[in-house]
């Protein structure tokens, strides 16, 4: 099987300073960013377009050895500050969910779960624009960053196509992606985002994607804002979030038994 047959994605949050353990979970500092990615290069992976990963899984052509794709949920502002930069250096393109209502606000929802209370800034119009020019490519992460679940028909509509029509009018072209807050999800939701009209649609369930992975449940590995490096080519190797020794070690075993079994028939 060769390395394009299966395709990593990689979920960012916010790229700045933490400042409690909760955070160090969803924010991960400019330069621990920056060894991710040259760590990611060292190692022969390079970044694919958004397109360039839903064209593969309906069939079109082949991706490039080492492909990854490089997502950030929400929309900070430090992403333009930090990661940009970095992604520019190495020609990389990425993608960025945005949550349609709170553009040039903060990330209002977490404030309940943040231990220390605090919001961060979002990007705002300008500077989307600014980075859409710059190659930067920007798709939905709802409206209000609902969890769909809890919604019932209207409201779940009014945050998926609400969301799709507010970000075609800023970026001037069709949103086809969306990325579910939280991760939450169930087939209801599933079926009112093939019914907005999105082509794809993101989830936080970790593995690889295959062809046959589902569009609208497309895998992404989440990654701390504590992985080293070398963690974090462990998770893309195994194509999970438990980038640990351990887990490496089973995996490496499990695949091992397996194969001196599947000799020994
Ligand atoms: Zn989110």
């Amino acid at each position: 099987m060769s390395a394009t047959a299966r395709v990593p994605a990689l979920m960012y949050h916010r790229v700045g300073d933490a400042h409690n353990d909760w955070e160090a979970r969803y924010a991960i500092s400019p330069e621990n960013f920056a060894a991710h990615m040259q760590a990611l290069a060292r190692k022969g992976h390079r970044a694919i377009g958004i397109d360039a990963l839903v064209d593969w899984l309906e069939g079109g052509p082949p991706l490039p050895e080492g492909a990854i794709l490089v997502t950030f949920d929400d929309g900070f502002r430090g992403v333009r500050d930090h990661a940009l930069p970095v992604m520019e250096k190495l020609q990389w393109p990425f993608t960025v969910f945005l949550v349609s209502d709170l553009i040039g606000q903060e990330d209002i929802w977490t404030r309940a779960a943040n231990p220390a209370g605090v919001t961060y800034p979002l990007l705002d119009a300008e500077e989307i624009r600014d980075m859409q020019r710059r190659g930067v490519s920007f798709h939905s992460h709802t409206r209000s960053h609902a969890s769909l679940p809890t919604l019932d028909a209207e409201q779940l509509a009014e945050q998926l196509a609400g969301s799709r029509q507010a970000l075609s009018a800023l970026l001037g072209h069709g949103v086809p992606y969306i990325a579910y807050p939280f991760g939450h999800l169930d087939d209801r939701v599933e079926a009112a985002t093939r019914a907005a009209g999105y082509r794809a649609a993101f989830s936080t369930q970790s593995g690889f994607n295959r062809r046959d992975v589902n569009r609208f449940r497309i895998r992404r590995i989440d990654v701390y804002g504590t992985d080293t490096p070398a963690k974090l080519l462990r998770k893309v190797r195994l194509g999970c979030n438990d980038g640990s020794l351990g887990h490496a070690a089973r995996y490496y075993l499990d695949r091992l038994k397996s194969r001196l079994l599947g000799a020994s028939r």
